[in-house]
């Protein structure tokens, strides 16, 4: 049950601003002399492959300006995260750019690449595609992009990733994974022969019996976990009395409610490394600062934080298609649609959330808007009203 929250959400965005300021100007404050300097970033063991990632990962979905991805590198955040279509290779072409520059850094880069093509050619044209747009002969990690059920990983892909291991083209094989992550997550542990996996994984998620059950699988099978979408949807919108606790508590500390997502992911040491989107200076500024601040969620901060999550839970899709789409005798996108909105709602992401509703067909669009969506309503862990959802999206990128 949500209620009013007595504290004022004007003064605390007000308030967290300046404190994410004076966070910003410290650290570059402190760069004038020794600032977030090169190899300042913690690192973890990425599972049992013998690796070590910085526990900061640039993620490539969002432009990569040259002068960004150059002070990532000082300050130490040299996993770089992309794939073959993200921004339309724009995002493995700048990155080609800079090794052109500066050789120099490839070996200290831990480079990650994906495909969503599904047959081995396609991966394989991806991946060549891959490592000539970004200009090495190699890539550290390659992904299965998007991976939503462990039967997509068969022999065949386990045969071909052995050979293109061999052949040098990438040192460690696994998936990302949006949907069905904690099934996903289980099945390769089961597998033996996934190195990484990139998943959801937030302060909403992170604390179901199935994702801690997953996570800890994959740790003991000595799988390296990235995790993603780290921040739960955007920022905190649901005014309820946690929240304003919740925000108290961060303030006090010299949070930002960014930074204290970041920091519930990293209290969880089976979690190798958070792959964040850092569209500007400040965000990169800001998360590289969390990553070096030793302050650490109490236990007070995260259970205010689970408990924020349980009372907004209807605010966020946790992506278990496998529940709410076979519940309609058709096949109803209901996964794609709750992600175009995020990227919508959550993130302001206007094009990208209408890039995601015009992959629908605009057949299948037209029998979605006419859906009795009650049947998934009533599966839905989450208690998402998933017709009016639709419908809103609908209404909204049709026009
Ligand atoms: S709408 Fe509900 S059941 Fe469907 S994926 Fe999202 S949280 Fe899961």
């Amino acid at each position: 049950m949500t209620q009013k929250s007595t504290f004022s959400r004007r003064n605390f965005f007000k308030a967290a601003g300046a404190t994410a300021a004076a966070t910003l100007m410290t650290a570059f404050d402190s760069r004038a002399d020794t600032p977030l300097e090169a190899g300042s970033m913690p690192t973890r063991p990425f599972g049992n492959t013998g690796v070590e990632v910085p526990i900061l990962s640039f993620g490539g979905s969002v432009s990569m300006p040259q002068i960004m991805l150059g002070q990532a590198f000082k300050w130490g955040a040299t996993y770089w995260d992309t794939a073959n279509s993200y921004m339309g290779g724009d995002s493995e072409n700048r990155i080609g750019k800079y090794l052109a520059r500066y050789p120099q850094h490839r070996k200290q880069l831990f480079l990650v690449t994906k495909s969503h093509a599904w047959t081995l050619r396609g991966m394989g044209a991806d991946l060549d595609e891959s490592l000539e747009r970004m200009r090495t002969d190699y890539v550290d990690l390659f992904l299965v992009h998007s991976v939503s059920g462990i039967d997509e990983l068969d022999n065949a892909k386990k045969a071909w990733s052995e050979k293109k291991k061999a052949e040098g083209k990438f040192r460690l094989f696994g998936f990302s994974t949006h949907r069905n992550m904690e099934a996903c997550m289980m099945g390769a542990a089961r597998l033996g022969w996934i190195d990484g996996i990139m998943m959801s994984y937030n302060f909403r998620l992170m604390h179901t019996d199935g994702m801690k059950r997953a996570v800890d699988a994959c740790s003991r099978a000595g799988i390296g976990l990235t995790a993603m979408k780290t921040q739960g949807g955007g920022a905190l919108k649901t005014t309820t009395e946690t929240e304003g606790r919740l925000v108290e508590r961060l303030l006090q500390k010299g949070f930002t409610q960014g930074q204290a997502k970041l920091k519930a992911v990293w209290e969880d040491p089976n979690i190798a490394s958070i792959c964040s989107e850092m569209p500007n200076m400040s965000i990169l500024m800001e998360n590289v600062s969390a990553s070096l601040n030793r302050t650490r969620l109490s236990k007070g901060d995260k259970q205010l934080l689970q408990c924020y999550a349980d009372e907004t839970r209807a605010d966020y899709c946790s992506g278990c298609t496998r529940i709410c789409e076979p519940a309609l005798n058709s096949a109803a996108p209901i996964g794609d649609i709750m992600r175009a909105l995020m990227y919508w709602r959550s993130y302001g992401d206007y094009r990208r959330a209408a890039r995601h509703i015009h992959r629908i067909s605009a057949d299948c669009r037209m029998k979605l808007a006419a859906l009795d969506f009650a049947p998934a309503e009533r599966m839905c862990p989450r208690q998402m009203a998933i017709g009016r959802l639709v419908r809103t999206a609908l209404a909204e990128f049709d026009a």
